[in-house]
């Protein structure tokens, strides 16, 4: 699974559906979590802070 913030191939991570298009599954790394990245989705493009 590859987070969609920082793009890495990733073990520890949250998985949810996207908030907007409700379709795609956003895989957020625990790093990036903490550090509190924008993640943005890549179906719809919608972006969270
Ligand atoms: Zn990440
Ligand atoms: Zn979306």
């Amino acid at each position: 699974m590859k987070c969609v913030s920082c793009g890495k191939d990733v073990k520890d991570y949250v998985e949810f559906k996207c908030l907007k298009c409700g379709e795609y599954k956003i895989i957020r790394c625990d790093s990036c979590r903490v550090l509190g990245r924008k993640y943005t989705c890549p179906k719809c493009g919608f972006a969270w802070p």
